[in-house]
């Protein structure tokens, strides 16, 4: 961010890219103000607690106070979640983590993690999109992540950048599709088309190199399970 100077020797043209400057991040966060008032309200009325935190600090302040110390937690593959720093937080402050992200783990422990995700108190994931209208979508290869989201842990919390937001399904599809899979492949050194390209040509991309096994729409709260969804105003995770 730009900042204005008391300095004299600023010159006029300096001080109107200052005043532009300003003026600009001015809009952005008034739009992201608004469009995160919209997602609120239509997640709230879907059935989830939503909220907002402007920052990530904030929100991993405001995620700590809902898990208690001794909650074994279930982690999903997500980025967002290491991004902001809260799976650090949460194994410094002594919760039991279902983590199959964990460094140095075998494949056969990360297996045993993933199961043991379903039957944690609380399961944390992000989301791949979030549309205006308050449903999430998500696609996944192995399927332990959309599966703890929907049944087993009694609390959900998901955690979205403000960059997961879109329109509707299909934009969200596109983003899925376009954005976070491709970005996916070529972080874990997989090999579909769209590690490529960076967008996805579908019709050519069969298994094994194919990523997207599962797709899921949580259209409302799921019966059984209390889901909170944290939007953080942050771009996060992708
Ligand atoms: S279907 Fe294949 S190409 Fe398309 S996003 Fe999924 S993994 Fe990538």
């Amino acid at each position: 961010m730009l900042k204005m100077s008391s300095s004299k020797n600023n010159s006029p043209a300096i001080l109107q890219l200052l005043r532009r400057s300003l003026a600009l991040e001015k809009a952005r966060d008034w739009h992201t103000e608004k469009t995160v008032q919209t997602v609120v309200l239509n997640l709230r009325k879907n059935g989830f607690t939503a909220l907002y935190a402007p920052t990530k600090e904030e929100a991993v302040k405001k995620i700590l106070d809902m898990i208690p110390k001794d909650a074994k937690v279930g982690l999903g593959g997500s980025v967002t979640l290491r991004e902001i720093e809260l799976v650090k937080a949460l194994s410094e402050r002594g919760n039991t983590l279902a983590d199959h992200w964990r460094p140095g783990i075998s494949k056969e422990e990360a297996k045993q993690a993933r199961q043991s995700q379903l039957t944690s108190d609380i399961f944390l994931a992000s989301t791949n999109a979030i549309t205006m209208d308050g449903k999430l979508l998500n696609i996944d290869g192995s399927g332990n992540r959309v599966a703890a989201m929907i049944y087993g842990p009694p609390k959900v919390i998901v955690v979205a950048g403000v960059n997961k937001i879109v329109k509707d399904l299909e934009e969200a599809m596109k983003r899925v599709r376009n954005v976070a899979t491709p970005m996916n492949a070529n972080r874990l050194g997989s090999k579909p088309p769209c590690s490529l390209t960076g967008i996805c040509t579908e019709d050519q991309c069969e298994l094994p190199e194919r990523l997207c096994h599962i797709i899921t729409i949580l259209e409302r709260r799921p019966n059984e399970t209390d889901t909170t969804v944290v939007l953080v105003g942050e771009r996060l995770g992708y």
